[in-house]
């Protein structure tokens, strides 16, 4: 098969030239080869020859001309160069071996078979060559074309080699499973659920990188039901699994909050790109395992799931390596307010309740509005048109309410800083007492959200803490 067709860009017939006139062979291999069959245009190529990648950069820099820079990493034996929109790295062939106590392979000079041996997934593996007298030609010793049609992803050696020699391999076959929906074969899952202890030599960083872009893939619930059928998930992520099965008491059971988890996570999906908005997703009932309670009277209960699952976030953020800065506290707010838009969707709702919603959420509110939705899995569709419907009529009143009293990113009208100099009062309780009272007045729509009536408000109360306005 020939791609020539495919490597018009003026950068392969450069590379080619360099390649021939070094004469040695070259190939562009991986994940651009990949993305090239899967028509998915990918910015990254990765180059290799049959001698020093280092040299064959520097030619090339050299050709293009003056203001091309080839950064080398002599330790890694690599170089990188960037050409219009493209990332090019350039490495010699290599041929690796393992030990077992780490995923860092002792490396030598190799052939491009040793290249391709070493590589993951036989979709992984295919290499185009660039060199004139077989331009574009694909080599693809491990029929990773023909995996490419069946969607299957395949390690090229035996699995049990390819994932206990670097086990972060058992992530990416799940990730890329996920991502292009395609099946890994039965012999790769038994060896990953046999070597899934292995990944403990992964850093917690890694894993998670390949962990978020599960969660990025269209529909993720097929990776973490791949992690969860394997085991791995029960390493990586453990207060996942504790969501996992179903109680039954006197006849009533509960939902299985592993698989509704997956449900809401997949239902976001459709509506988000977001991978925080998808982490809320994932987290918003965490905390139900350590919440439940059988009540005789009314079934199973999960009371303060949601205060506790915001609590836990911090946690968890911490232990996967996630970052602990305001995409935190925006999980940590998400998974705090998942029932509000329900609790306002299932009773009459009120102005106040609105009010109140939007000053917690802030500019949140449409994220939470999303999530909530996404969290209706009912097997019941009149329940879910239902609760659809509710939700229709809180998000008008949300729209109404803030187009009214502009709640969402609310300050206060009057500050501390006023108070303190209409009665003349250092900062303390009686400054907070006041600004509570105004704020707690506006919510409940008692007084409107504007200077005057606060200003009213504030001499009311001072007057019942016994201050005496210095202004009047
Ligand atoms: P993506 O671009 O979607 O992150 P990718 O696998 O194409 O995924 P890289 O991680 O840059 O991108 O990897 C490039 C190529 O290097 C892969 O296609 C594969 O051939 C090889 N490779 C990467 N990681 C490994 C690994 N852990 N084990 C074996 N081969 C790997």
């Amino acid at each position: 098969m020939n791609f020539q067709s495919n490597l018009t860009h003026p950068v392969f017939k450069i590379i080619s030239e360099c390649a021939d006139e070094m004469n040695v062979p070259a190939y562009v291999i991986g994940g651009w080869v990949r993305d090239l069959l899967l028509n998915r245009p990918s910015k990254d190529i990765d180059i290799v020859i049959i001698g020093s990648g280092i040299e064959l950069a520097q030619q090339v820099a050299k050709k293009l001309g003056d203001n091309y820079h080839v950064n080398v990493y002599k330790s890694f034996g690599t170089a990188q160069l960037v050409f219009d929109e493209f990332d090019i790295e350039f490495v010699g062939a290599r041929k690796e071996s393992y030990r077992s106590e780490s995923r860092k392979p002792i490396v030598e000079n190799g052939t491009l078979e040793d290249d391709q041996n070493r590589r993951d997934f036989t979709i992984n593996a295919l290499a185009i060559s660039l060199n004139s007298k077989n331009y574009g030609e694909l080599l693809d010793p491990f029929d990773g074309l023909k995996d490419m049609n069946s969607k299957t992803i395949r390690t090229p050696l035996n699995p049990d080699i390819t994932y206990s020699d670097d086990p972060l391999r058992m992530m990416r076959a799940i990730r890329f499973a996920t991502q292009l929906n395609y099946t890994i074969t039965e012999e790769s899952l038994q060896s990953i659920t046999k070597n899934k202890d292995r990944i403990k030599i992964i850093s917690k960083e890694r894993i998670t990188d390949e962990l978020n872009k599960i969660i990025l893939a269209p529909t993720p619930s097929i990776g973490f039901k791949l992690l969860f059928d394997t085991g791995l998930l029960h390493k990586i992520f453990p207060q996942m699994i504790l969501l996992y099965g179903v109680e039954n008491r006197n006849g009533k059971a509960h939902k299985d909050n592993f698989y509704h988890t997956l449900e809401v996570l997949d239902n976001v999906c459709k509506k988000s790109d977001d991978l925080w908005l998808r982490w809320a997703a994932i987290l918003h009932d965490i905390a139900k395992p350590q919440t439940k309670r059988f009540e005789p009277d009314h079934g199973w209960t999960f009371h303060g799931h949601e205060d506790k699952g915001s609590r836990m976030v911090p946690i968890i953020f911490a232990e996967l390596k996630l970052p602990l800065n305001e995409k935190m506290k925006f999980v940590q707010k998400l998974v705090l307010l998942h029932l509000r838009p329900i609790v306002l969707a299932k009773s009459e709702i009120t102005d106040s309740a609105v009010r109140r919603l939007l000053f917690e959420a802030g500019d949140d509110i449409d994220d939470l509005m999303k999530l909530c939705e996404a969290d209706i899995t009912s097997k019941n569709e009149y329940k879910v048109q239902k609760y659809l419907k509710n939700f229709e009529l809180v998000r008008q009143k949300l729209k109404d309410i803030e187009e009214k009293d502009n709640i969402r990113n609310w300050q206060p009208p009057i500050s501390g800083e006023d108070i303190m100099k209409a009665f003349n009062i250092k900062a303390g309780r009686e400054v907070g007492v006041i600004k509570n009272a105004i704020r707690e007045a506006i919510l409940d729509g008692i007084i409107k959200n504007n200077f005057e009536e606060a200003q009213k408000l504030m001499l009311e109360k001072g007057k019942d803490l016994g201050l005496v306005s210095s202004s009047i």
